[in-house]
């Protein structure tokens, strides 16, 4: 039955439209607005990429500021 079938599409298309919502930051599937993440899955995922990307940066920042003072201190080491 056609006529049913394309009720319920523009049915679905109009509440589409009026229902606020995101994507899911992991996966993008659709999720209501207060929340971030789709699943417990998606959340724990997301945690652990982002702990991964946080330690990286740290790392970065350590070998910078190293070679900064590397930099800073071994001119006056070797008497420059
Ligand atoms: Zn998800």
């Amino acid at each position: 039955m056609p006529e049913i079938k394309g009720k319920t599409w523009k049915d679905s298309l109009k509440t589409r439209k009026y229902e606020e919502h995101k994507h899911c930051i992991v996966c993008g599937r659709a999720v209501a607005q207060t929340q971030d993440f789709c699943s417990q899955e998606c959340k724990d995922s997301y945690k652990k990429a982002d702990k991964g990307k946080s330690k990286k940066n740290t790392i970065s920042i350590v070998v910078m500021v190293v070679m900064v003072i590397a930099i800073l201190i071994v001119p006056r080491l070797l008497g420059m």
